[in-house]
């Protein structure tokens, strides 16, 4: 029996929900799925210039996990990339580290203490509907 995965840590969640290619025909679109934690090792590799065991240390997994995961997410953007998919960023297996928000109107990401929080991205965006990002 594999042994049930331990949450990884996210420090920060994606600004958005995801990505679309431009010039496919929207009935021609497919997408493909990128977690949390595949986007979070991308970010913290590729953006934040981390070697892969201070990136595991972060996200409080073993340096091989990290390699899993970030090979995956590299997999997954190319796959995109090359055959002009969209890119969902959703699920996974992990925490976050703060209490993360989105709103469900204009979708910023807002990062709150309590769910009492209003978006104020915009002035006709005042809307207290906000999802919750810690599963
Ligand atoms: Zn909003």
């Amino acid at each position: 029996m594999p042994r049930p995965e331990k949450n990884r840590t996210i420090l920060q969640p994606p600004l958005m929900k995801g990505f679309k290619p431009f010039g496919i025909p929207r009935c021609k679109l497919e997408a493909v799925t990128l977690t949390f934690e595949e986007y979070e090792s991308i970010r913290l590799v590729n953006y934040e210039n981390l070697q892969q065991k201070e990136a595991a240390d972060l996200m409080n997994v073993s340096r091989p996990t990290l390699t899993r995961i970030y090979n995956k997410a590299l997999t997954t953007i190319t796959k995109a990339f090359v055959e002009g998919k969209a890119i969902v960023i959703e699920g996974g297996n992990y925490e976050l580290s703060n209490d993360w928000y989105r709103c469900g109107k204009c979708h910023k990401l807002i990062e709150a203490d309590n769910a009492d929080v209003k978006c104020e991205n915009t002035e006709d965006c005042s809307t207290n509907e906000l999802i919750n990002l810690n599963k």
